[in-house]
């Protein structure tokens, strides 16, 4: 029942989750910050759920002390802290926030388009040191010039809004086929996109395809003067290759929030240990805004997080729904009518090994199977069934009976 359900939440969640937790009756133990890891073993040995942010370390190690955990919740965009592979091995499903700060990154585009057609970052720099450097060469209007979207997703077709509303003609290219917004036109080519576009600006996933995306070649295609916009992730642009083309001047400007090495931790001095090398460079050269990976760093970001993990994590504990979960097969049906009798809902989770739904649905088979979806993702199986006519005793012997065969990992049956 949901009133024995116990979950902890450390790193300060966001307050929109504990609400959402209580609201479904859960008990709820929270902390301001992250726990030393013998603390975490003792508490995570008997919790259903666990909310967590990046500092908490959620390795095989702590995990093998978990004996009732059933999910755990990134109330964050990365998932690496969690050793994922362990966890669905234990049948623990893990979620995470991967979209919800995507209109606070589309915005410092916004800005971040502005600011380098107006050379905002050199003037105030200079006013900052004293200068009165007041100039209208090569400072531009954004109505009317062509934004280039690389990746037209959750925040590349965002920003394709904003940016119409603002007078510019957008253009996008991505690799499948996706309805344009507003008047915005898809490219069936990078190329054509380079050779168009005023301002170009990233929204791809990190990926083989998109290391080094954009590198000299495609620099080189770009018209003269144009600006370059990186809040994607830092391995998609070759650093060099844009140092070099900023200082022939066929890069007017350039905004980075995100950088291929990134420092862990905030603090001065931090930036130039660790990303060391192509940093002085790029800080001696004009119209180049640097910002330390805060497209999607927003108080309402925070709050969205919250909303959408805590939501995850109560589908998944009251009706078994997997959809977004990072280490596990995506599996959903409706949500089961509790106050329907003799009605009982399987979740299980299982090696996915051969022969183990015919072993399941033997099992099954005396009754009546309403609904059932099953899916699998690796090593892992994961099978929701929806029985009817069962009385007590039917539901704990196909819970004994389920128990029992060699494939499972774990066992929740609600009703
Ligand atoms: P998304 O998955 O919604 O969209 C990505 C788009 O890129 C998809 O439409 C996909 O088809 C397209 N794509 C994939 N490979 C491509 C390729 N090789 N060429 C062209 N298009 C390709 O992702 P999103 O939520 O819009 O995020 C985009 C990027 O922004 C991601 O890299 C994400 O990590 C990053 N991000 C950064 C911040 C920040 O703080 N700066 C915050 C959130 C997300």
């Amino acid at each position: 029942s949901t009133g024995d359900m116990k979950i902890l939440l450390l790193e300060n969640v966001n307050q929109t989750a504990i609400e959402i937790f209580k609201g479904q009756g859960y008990q709820v133990e929270f902390h301001k910050g992250s726990l030393p890891e013998t603390e975490l073993i003792e508490k995570i040995k008997d919790v259903h759920a666990i909310g967590i942010r990046s500092k908490t370390k959620l390795t095989a190690n702590v995990l093998q002390h978990a004996k009732n955990l059933v999910v755990i919740g990134c109330f964050c965009i990365g998932t690496n802290q969690v050793d994922l592979d362990f966890a669905a091995k234990k049948g623990i499903a893990v979620f995470n926030s991967p979209f919800s700060n995507s209109r606070s990154v589309a915005e410092l585009v916004i800005a971040e388009i502005i600011s380098l057609a107006r050379q905002l970052g050199d003037r105030s720099i200079e006013l900052h040191t004293g200068t009165w450097n007041k100039v209208s060469a090569r400072c531009w209007e954004v109505r009317g010039k062509t934004l280039g979207i690389i990746g037209y997703g959750h925040i590349g077709s965002q920003l394709s809004v904003l940016a119409e509303a603002m007078g510019m003609h957008v253009i996008y290219y991505d690799i499948v086929t996706i309805m344009p917004l507003g008047t915005a036109k898809q490219v069936p080519t990078l190329d054509e996109l380079l050779r168009k576009a005023d301002f170009v600006s990233l929204h791809v996933p990190e990926s083989p395809e998109t290391k080094d995306m954009i590198s000299a070649p495609q620099l080189a295609a770009m018209k003269d003067g144009a600006y370059l916009i990186n809040a994607s992730r830092g391995t998609v642009v070759d650093i060099p290759s844009l140092v070099a083309a900023m200082k022939v001047g066929k890069i007017a400007g350039t905004a980075l929030d995100v950088f291929p090495n990134e420092p862990r931790k905030n603090g001065a001095g931090t930036y130039n240990d660790e990303l060391n090398g192509w940093t002085s460079e790029l800080i001696s050269l004009p119209n180049v805004i640097l910002t330390p990976h805060i497209g999607g760093s927003t108080e309402e970001a925070q709050t969205a997080i919250g909303m959408e993990v805590a939501t995850s994590l109560t589908k998944y504990i009251n009706e078994g729904n997997s959809v977004g979960s990072v280490n596990f097969p995506e599996v959903s049906l409706k949500a089961l009518d509790y106050d329907q009798e003799n009605t009982v809902r399987a979740l299980y989770i299982h090696q996915n090994v051969p022969g183990v739904l015919k072993i399941v649905n033997n099992i099954l088979s005396d009754h009546n199977i309403d609904k059932q979806f099953s899916d699998s993702c690796g090593e892992i199986a994961y099978l929701i069934a929806d029985i009817s006519s069962v009385n007590q005793s039917d539901i704990k012997e196909i819970y004994e009976q389920l128990n029992q065969t060699s494939a499972k990992i774990s066992i929740r049956l609600l009703y």
